[in-house]
């Protein structure tokens, strides 16, 4: 069983990954190439949204991740901005409802108790929805977090279990002897573990490459504007059809060449009062600019489904990489053809809901114990077979 034990990247699941590795009484040291959550988790929404999941696995990790934050708060002793409030999907074509009531039929056999209601039924719900919307869904279990909050509170507390952090620290090569990984140089400095766990969100290709592992995540950029801060809008996660069908889409098909950037609706309010407005779906390569177009285009939605929003201001605009795999899950597990090495990554717009839950799995497998879930359709070896 490993005692020692390096993760590297200090993302919501490089930091979930250490906290419950320290929180085993295992040594850990956390490696961050600049600072806690500077990567997508620091650029991103806060929903912890399981209507919009697939049915299967993701939906089944995704209840596994929304039960650990039910009490993490608690577990990690910080405000994390925790809140149930419940989610909706906006619809606003037949051609929508009709995927909608799919995704709902498969959901509800899945478990999910969603409901679907008019539009009237909505409006009352969630005031200030456009009047042309057909309908929405409605489940009460979604709930939203603050990312930074939760990535911070993870690597304070594995600090105080006992992990050490180093930031400002780029890891560069993954070090090996006799057919096993057995740790890691960065800037200049080797340092040797038991087991490597790799959790660089769209970076793990970059590292994984300099030992001949090849992984097909690649990122998918998401572009949201921030309103000025405004009295309570909206009280739950909202996402709209246009933006279920960017997130499932297959590339080269109608939508894509309708609306090339996947722009689609998503709205959650902050804790001081700032609307997340997002936001886009673009293949753009490391690119975290953001654009005039989209920027436009991103609006046009929020307003034509709000149309309140018409009077906002946005103070800014930013971008993140979403960690994008071509089946839409992420890689949890040991590489097989190096013993010593884990990889957790590839959560593409869903790491936030599901970043405690893989830390923990991660941590199992890390140390040679029982997953804790079944992990086979997160195997990597699913595109390297
Ligand atoms: C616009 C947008 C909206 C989103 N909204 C949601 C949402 O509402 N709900 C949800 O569940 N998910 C959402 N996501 C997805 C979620 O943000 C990601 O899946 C998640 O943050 C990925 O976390 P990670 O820890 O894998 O990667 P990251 O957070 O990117 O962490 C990787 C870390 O590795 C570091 N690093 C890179 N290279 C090295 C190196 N060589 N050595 C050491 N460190 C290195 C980076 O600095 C970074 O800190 C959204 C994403 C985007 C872009």
């Amino acid at each position: 069983m490993a005692e020692n034990v390096i993760v590297v990247g200090g993302g919501i699941v490089g930091t979930s990954t250490a906290y419950y590795l320290a929180k085993m009484g295992i040594h850990v040291t956390l490696i961050e190439a600049q600072d806690i959550a500077a990567g997508t988790s620091g650029a991103c929404d806060r929903a912890i949204m399981l209507q919009s999941k697939a049915p299967g696995p993701m939906l089944q990790l995704g209840l596994h991740g929304a039960r650990i934050y039910e009490t993490l708060e608690d577990e990690l002793e910080a405000d994390l901005e925790y809140r149930r409030g419940g989610g909706m999907i906006l619809i606003e074509t037949e051609e929508e409802m009709t995927a909608i009531r799919e995704l709902v039929e498969r959901q509800r056999q899945a478990g999910l108790d969603i409901a679907l209601l008019s539009g009237e039924q909505a409006r009352e719900l969630q005031p200030g929805l456009g009047a042309h919307l057909l309908g929405t869904t409605w489940w009460a279990g979604d709930a939203e977090v603050n990312p930074l909050k939760v990535c911070f509170a993870m690597a304070q507390a594995a600090q105080r279990a006992g992990a050490a952090i180093r930031m400002g620290s780029k890891v560069t090569a993954l070090l090996s002897e006799r057919g096993r990984v057995v740790g890691v140089e960065a800037e200049g400095k080797r340092t040797y573990a038991d087991a490597v766990v790799v959790a660089l969100g769209v970076w793990t290709p970059l590292l994984l490459r300099t030992i001949g592992v090849e992984l097909p995540i690649v990122p998918r950029k998401g572009q949201i504007l921030v309103s000025e801060r405004v009295p309570a809008f909206v009280s739950h996660n909202i996402l709209s059809g246009a933006y279920i069908a960017a997130k499932h889409r297959k590339d080269g098909g109608k939508e894509e060449a309708q609306n090339p950037a996947g722009v689609g609706l998503s709205l959650g309010q902050t804790g001081s009062g700032s609307l997340l407005i997002g936001g886009s779906r673009e293949f753009v390569g490391f690119d975290l600019s953001t654009t005039p177009q989209v920027i436009r285009a991103i609006g046009q939605s929020a307003v034509r489904l709000f149309p309140k929003m018409a009077g906002m201001r946005v103070i800014r605009a930013f971008a993140g990489l979403r960690p994008y795999t071509p089946d839409g899950r992420p890689v949890i597990g040991p590489v097989e053809e190096w013993p010593g090495l884990y990889v957790a990554a590839g959560h593409e717009g869903d790491g936030i809901a599901l970043g405690p839950a893989t830390g923990r799995i991660m941590a199992n497998l890390a140390i040679g114990r029982p997953a804790g879930c079944d992990v086979a359709p997160f195997a990597l070896s699913r595109f390297t077979q």
